[in-house]
């Protein structure tokens, strides 16, 4: 069962294709510890946390962190505990933080594990502080505290709370008071300082402990944002952080996809589901074995109104044309070299020429959603030296 699923999946031998491959999906580890290092450079006084949630945004949690820890990372970010104990498995001295927090019944999992709750409510606070009490050791946790996102973290009105009320204070370690920037993508939102200000004053009122506001975009905001620890995520995996600024970070994801098919239709022919796209003329059409069930969005040849950015067949782009379907995609290769456009061939998606942030602003969406998405059915392919 295993073996089966493992067929087209499983790397054979470091680096090596698998004959039932249909999509590979290859992460350059040492580009994610390039942009590590640069982000860690960035922070400079500050400690470069790396923040590796939803399977390192969809490139592989054992192998990412194991790349960063060489980097020089030593605290994570995961959001589940499930992430969590994938990573312990692999780094088990580092330091990790569970982004979800303390869900009911499960604090003897985190000192089990060697993981860290990041506590957002007076609740959590109350249950962590009475847990370490019965284990009769102040076990380490980040407070949370929402600056005005209104999603995870107590609310001012809860800090305000516990500060008149701050015995469970004592019973645990904080060791890490943290909040979280709606806004950090906008340089010159309003936001940005808003919640800074509200950080600093409600931060003050808590017990001395290392600070982290900042997400990639944080730290790159300027020095003001990056505190004692800067959590980045995105930046490391070389999507675009701040919108409308040019990314330096080093491109760390190439997905290519096998030809199946290939034939020749005539002008006024249609080209998959719904026939939305007529051919204008005599054309090729390869058909590639990647589909929205392997997280290429169908809304990228949706109506958002810009055309798809093309896929690449040996440097020559050709054009998505017609529906994405759930495993398969169309493409114009009229204008590609017939020895280059064949059955069996492999075209280029996301790589060289298309970013991962050019598929998301095609599909209506961001790079965060774009590479998360990216699905098991993908070969991964893990490169370290280039
Ligand atoms: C996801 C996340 C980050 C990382 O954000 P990026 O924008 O990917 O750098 C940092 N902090 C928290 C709380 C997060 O949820």
């Amino acid at each position: 069962m295993s073996e089966a699923r493992d067929l087209a999946t499983a790397e054979q031998a470091p680096g090596a294709v698998s004959a039932a491959a249909r999509a590979l999906l290859t992460v350059d580890l040492a580009g994610i510890k390039a942009n590590w290092r640069w982000l860690a450079a960035v922070a400079k006084g500050a400690e470069c946390a790396g923040v590796v949630k939803a399977d390192a945004y969809g490139m592989g949690i054992e192998p990412v962190v194991a790349a960063l820890w060489d980097a020089g990372c030593r605290t994570f970010f995961v959001a589940t505990l499930v992430e969590g104990a994938r990573l312990k498995a692999v780094l088990p001295n580092a330091t990790a933080y569970v982004l979800d927090g303390l869900m009911p019944g499960t604090a003897a999992i985190y000192p089990e594990r060697g993981l860290r709750p990041v506590l957002g409510s007076l609740v959590e606070i109350a249950e962590w502080a009475a847990y370490s009490r019965a284990v009769g050791a102040k076990l380490p946790a980040a407070v949370h505290i929402d600056t005005g996102m209104n999603r995870l973290g107590m609310p001012p009105g809860e800090v305000h709370k516990l500060v008149a009320e701050p015995a469970p204070l004592n019973d645990f370690t904080v060791a890490l008071v943290m909040s979280h920037l709606a806004c950090a993508d906008t340089v010159g939102s309003p936001m940005n300082a808003r919640q800074k200000a509200a950080f600093d004053a409600l931060r003050a009122l808590l017990p001395d402990a290392p600070a982290s506001l900042a997400n990639s975009a944080g730290t790159l905001l300027g020095p003001d944002y990056r505190y004692d620890l800067v959590r980045p995520g995105i930046a490391l995996y070389g999507g675009r952080a701040i919108d409308g600024r040019p990314n330096p970070a080093a491109k760390v994801v190439r997905v290519e996809s096998r030809i199946l098919q290939i034939r020749d239709a005539p002008a006024g022919e249609v080209v998959g589901y719904g026939a939305t796209f007529t051919l204008t003329r005599p054309s090729r059409i390869a058909t590639l074995a990647t589909g929205y069930a392997d997280g290429f969005l169908r809304s990228i040849t949706g109506p958002i109104g810009r055309p798809p950015p093309p896929a690449y067949i040996g440097g020559y782009p050709a054009p998505i044309v017609g529906r994405v379907s759930m495993d398969l995609v169309t493409l114009d290769v009229t204008d590609v070299p017939p020895e280059l456009a064949q059955r069996g061939a492999w075209a280029e998606l996301i790589g060289r020429h298309v970013q991962v942030d050019d598929l998301a602003d095609s599909s209506g969406t961001i790079g965060y959603e774009v590479l998360t998405r990216l699905g098991p059915r993908f070969q991964r392919i893990y490169v370290s030296d280039t």
